[in-house]
């Protein structure tokens, strides 16, 4: 599996339209990412003269969703997203370094999550996002709450509502925001957060990260995988994970959405050995597992670009939760949930034994 995902070229995503507000353009860190898009060959570029990006809709869900997901729209951040808001139990914080993704996961969270056509919105103002993040260190509930995470600091989350290193090579934001939190007086300790399922690692490898940036792999088992269209395969996703331990970062295992798959104790062993092989002896490495769950909202807009899903979105064979703000989501049933459970932290402790299991849900 190494040797495969070592020989392999990183997944590089390039948008074939992109739109980018007046406001973006007078940013430098907009006019940095123009640079990149030129370098990357990319020609529909749109120069706005306001900052509404203008409507976008084909014939139908399926055409609208495949041209949105073509397009990169350069913008600045509105002063209500800038503000680092709680995501508990991932992070003390979320911030935004980009909104959308340019994967196709047909189990995709955000399907629920962001309005109107995905549209990827990468942020040109993101100096500003950075320098809004000092307010909040030392204020956070689940680092300080947390015995397993305490020595964290103050955690910052940067993957809510997008991928950021699916977007790298076209932004730079990425590297800009790891340097930030390496480098910045910080007012307390912090803790940058990200999880992936890209593998294109090489800029980030020489960073002066400072172990203040964990970046976690995204991964799963075959049978799940095939859901994941657009992204790094995960041996690739293992291969850079321990690229970047090797060069000192903190990593972590994203095991995410867990499904009751034929044969799931087996694929997922497999898929912890695989994780063991890739690392490297004394990685910081914490490991996170959320089980599938989904909305009525996401599942109308899952169904809506991918019409022709194998997704199990069944809600007669789960059970109803109430989410925050009394939102309903579908989880699996109790007693599945109980041996998925159980297996996991089990297999965790006795596959990498040196990881720390940060939550389960
Ligand atoms: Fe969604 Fe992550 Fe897949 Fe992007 S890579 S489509 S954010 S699940």
């Amino acid at each position: 599996m190494a040797t495969a995902a070592a020989a392999s070229k990183p997944v590089l995503w390039v948008p074939r339209h992109v739109l980018v507000t007046a406001s973006a353009q007078a940013e430098p860190h907009g006019r940095a990412i123009l640079d990149r898009l030129a370098a990357a060959g990319v020609d529909d570029v749109r120069l706005l003269t306001g900052d509404r990006l203008p409507p976008l809709r084909g014939d139908d869900d399926r055409a609208t969703y495949a041209r949105a997901k073509r397009t990169l729209a350069v913008v600045t951040s509105a002063q209500s997203k800038r503000r680092p808001t709680p995501i508990p139990p991932s992070a003390d914080f979320s911030f935004p370094l980009a909104e959308g993704c340019p994967g196709h996961c047909q189990y995709c969270y955000l399907a629920g999550s962001l309005a109107g056509p995905p549209i990827t919105r990468v942020y040109a103002d993101l100096p500003r996002v950075l320098e809004g993040l000092d307010a909040v260190v030392g204020t956070g509930a689940v680092t300080s709450g947390t015995a397993a995470r305490g020595h964290e600091g103050t955690t910052f989350e940067a993957s809510c509502y997008t991928d950021p290193l699916a977007l790298e090579h076209v932004t730079g934001s990425l590297a800009a925001t790891i340097t930030h939190f390496g480098t910045h007086d910080w007012p307390g300790p912090v803790q940058l957060r990200l999880t992936t399922k890209y593998d294109d690692v090489e800029p980030l490898l020489d960073l002066p990260h400072h172990g203040r940036t964990r970046v976690r792999a995204s991964v799963n088992v075959t049978d799940v995988e095939r859901f994941e269209g657009g992204t790094a395969r995960v041996a690739a996703r293992l291969h850079a994970l321990g690229r970047l331990a090797r060069a000192g970062y903190p990593v972590g295992l994203t095991i995410a959405p867990i499904m009751p798959v034929d044969d799931w104790r087996g694929q997922y062993a497999g898929l912890l050995d695989a994780a063991a092989a890739e690392l490297p002896a004394g990685a910081d490495l914490t490991v996170e597992c959320i089980t599938h769950r989904f909305t009525p909202k996401s599942k109308d807009v899952q169904l809506g670009w991918y019409p022709r899903t194998k997704l199990d979105l069944e809600e007669s064979t789960r059970s109803r939760k109430h989410g925050k703000f009394g939102a309903v989501k579908y989880v699996y049933d109790r007693d599945t949930m109980r041996d998925l459970r159980g297996w996991f932290e089990a297999a965790v402790a006795d596959r990498l034994p040196a990881a720390r299991l940060l939550y389960w849900t």
